[in-house]
């Protein structure tokens, strides 16, 4: 498997580190809603700091998580209903 390599410094293996952004926008929502708490952080290279994307500062984990709470309420309201 192909080692993963930043494309500045080209160092391997790189590591990768989030660091919290200021966007502009001070309320900027990067992915649908946000969560209380939610700030965007860029993803860089630990090495020289080149950004290789932007994201969420929580984590796709979580988000499954809320969804999957959501659906079992969901699913518990339906079950309540008349058929
Ligand atoms: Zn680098």
């Amino acid at each position: 498997m192909a080692k993963t390599r930043c494309v500045k410094c080209g160092v391997v293996p790189v590591t990768f580190e989030l660091v919290p952004i200021m966007p502009t926008a001070p309320r900027l929502k990067l992915f649908g809603p946000s969560y209380a708490g939610s700030k965007p952080v860029a993803v860089q290279c630990a090495a020289c700091g080149t950004t290789i994307g932007v994201s969420d500062f929580l984590n796709i984990k979580e988000l499954m998580d809320k969804l999957e709470e959501i659906a079992g309420r969901l699913d518990r309201i339906e079950r309540r209903l008349p058929k």
